[in-house]
């Protein structure tokens, strides 16, 4: 429903007396060249949409008990409340975006808060606080371009509702805090509404951080960017001979593994430009993303991306394109520029290595050997050939018993229907495999049930609940999150949230536009 009377300048509804935590700004000490002051603009007629106790329980906060405290939320985290808005900053940054060298670009409509402790007060890595705050969505910055600064309601509960299913998932990830919606209007295809998402994460600083001061020659500020990402999250780095060279190494390092999760959970990023890569190697800003449902390789769901270069199955190979790309950046504070190509170069065995864990653990495998790589590589094939659920197949073959003379689950056979047979010659090698493993059919459906979600953000499930979100109805918002924050346990997912999109369901058609 749109609104049809704004009243920015309306005062805003007293506080029921909540008292938020002060928060310290440690960006800002870099510099100015790295962030500049940006006031937020606060959400008129902010309303809480959800928000996630989890998260709330990283910083200590409890979640809203009643109507009077989710007001206070929705005026806190719509950008009314001094305390939490002041001294807000946008930072900059530049990127790759497909393929292309763009520029500088920069926070465009999401602004840094400061820091807030973790719920014991803790302090990570060095010097500084547990979480950086932010809001996305709070109004123009120097970096906003042709940008009007806003998201949209749809955006915000995709990126709100992904973010809570990849903690959960067990996936590096920033968090959402909450979600604030609003009566703004905003022009995109149609006219939507705005909205605001409190991201939290150790740092919000991306790969593209780095490219900006090393392209525009500002090496002075590259090397304390470095310094100051070494101290605060990767403090070993400091001892190393090139800190520069083994901040590069940590990073490759932890961007293999999480590449790895994605994959072995299906996830699509579906825009991972070198602005969307974060240096803690952590899942960072949630656009045209998307879950497989059918086990594509090629699959991307975002329509900008003809080429399909984000595809699915192209994942790894972007990442080390992107890790390139860092590691170039990094070079003026590198001493042989060799030795940065080898570093970003072992991101492929470690990247296989990874995966091929992801792979057994999904197959409930307990060791992993040499041939095993055959056996998955059959696995996929099948899969494909069969356009089989990628979330459900795991947990179908988790019901399969190891006698070869036992049949195959009707669940499981039902995701082989176009090629039977490809899926019974697999089930036959997987379960000669299984002949050389400890555990029993009980003990490995335990194990595997507990690495194979029952339940991911697909896209059909979003779209249900954003629906009911844009005529004012957050209920579904709110019970998606539930299920999503125990993908694992049948007990705590209905069981409609479970199945593949319909047969007439659309595909999930995303743009950048957001
Ligand atoms: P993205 O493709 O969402 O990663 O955004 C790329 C760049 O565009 C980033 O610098 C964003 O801050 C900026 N941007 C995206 N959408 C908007 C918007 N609506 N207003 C201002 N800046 C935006
Ligand atoms: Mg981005």
């Amino acid at each position: 429903m749109m609104p049809t009377a704004l009243d920015l300048d309306s005062p805003t509804p007293a506080l029921t007396g909540r008292a938020w935590p002060p928060l310290t700004q440690d960006f800002a000490t870099l510099g100015d060249a790295f962030s500049v002051p940006v006031a937020v603009s606060p959400l008129p007629d902010p309303v809480l949409v959800a928000s996630s106790a989890p998260a709330a329980a990283l910083v200590g906060l409890s979640p809203p008990r009643d109507a009077a405290d989710e007001h206070d939320w929705a005026l806190a985290f719509g950008g009314h409340v001094a305390a939490i808005r002041d001294g807000s900053r946008a930072t900059v940054y530049a990127g790759h975006q497909f393929g292309n060298w763009a520029g500088q670009l920069g926070d465009g409509r999401a602004l840094l808060l400061g820091d807030w402790p973790d719920a014991g007060g803790g302090r990570h890595g060095g010097s500084g606080a547990a979480w950086e705050v932010q809001f996305k969505g709070s109004g123009r910055t120097p970096f906003s371009r042709m940008g009007d600064g806003w998201a949209v309601l749809r955006s915000s509960i995709r990126e709100f509702l992904c973010s809570e299913a990849m903690a959960a998932l067990g996936i590096p990830t920033t968090r959402a805090l909450c979600l604030v919606g609003s009566s703004r209007p905003v022009r995109r295809e149609r006219i939507e509404t705005a909205a605001m998402v409190t991201r939290l994460s150790p740092s919000f600083v991306r790969f593209g951080h780095f490219e900006h001061f090393s392209y525009t020659g500002q090496t002075e500020q590259l090397r304390q960017l470095c310094d100051w990402v070494i101290a605060r999250h990767a403090p070993a780095c400091a001892d190393a001979p090139q800190p520069a060279l083994a901040l590069l190494q940590w990073v490759v390092d932890r961007t293999a593994q999480l590449i790895a999760q994605w994959q072995a959970v299906g996830f699509i990023h579906g825009v991972m430009n070198t602005d969307n890569m974060s240096i803690l190697g952590w899942t960072l800003d949630y656009g045209p993303f998307a879950f497989l449902d059918a086990y594509d390789p090629l699959h991307t769901p975002n329509t900008t991306d003809r080429g399909g270069r984000y595809a699915y199955g192209r994942q790894p190979a972007i990442a080390h394109w992107n890790l390139l790309a860092l590691g170039q950046a990094l070079l003026p504070l590198i001493d042989v520029p060799e030795s940065a190509l080898d570093v970003v170069n072992t991101f492929r065995p470690t990247y296989v290595q990874a995966m091929q864990r992801q792979l057994a653990a999904k197959l409930g495998l307990t060791q992993l050997r040499p041939e095993d790589g055959d056996l998955f590589q059959a696995l996929l094939d099948t899969l494909e050939a069969n356009h089989s659920d990628w979330t459900l197949s795991f947990r179908h073959l988790a019901q399969l018993a190891a006698d070869a003379r036992a049949p195959i689950p009707p669940a499981l056979a039902a995701q082989g229907q176009r090629e039977p047979q490809r899926l019974a010659d697999w089930v036959a090698r997987y379960r000669e495999r299984l002949r050389s493993e400890p555990r029993d059919d009980a003990e490995r459906a335990a194990a595997m049930n507990a690495v194979n979600p029952l339940v991911v953000l697909r896209h059909h499930l979003a779209q249900a609940a954003i629906a009911q979100a844009e005529v004012g109805d957050f209920d579904e918002v709110r019970r998606l999150l539930r299920a999503l924050e125990r993908p694992f346990d049948a007990g705590a997912v209905p069981p409609h949230y479970t199945e593949p999109p319909p047969e007439h369901a659309p595909p999930a058609c995303l743009s950048c536009s957001s």
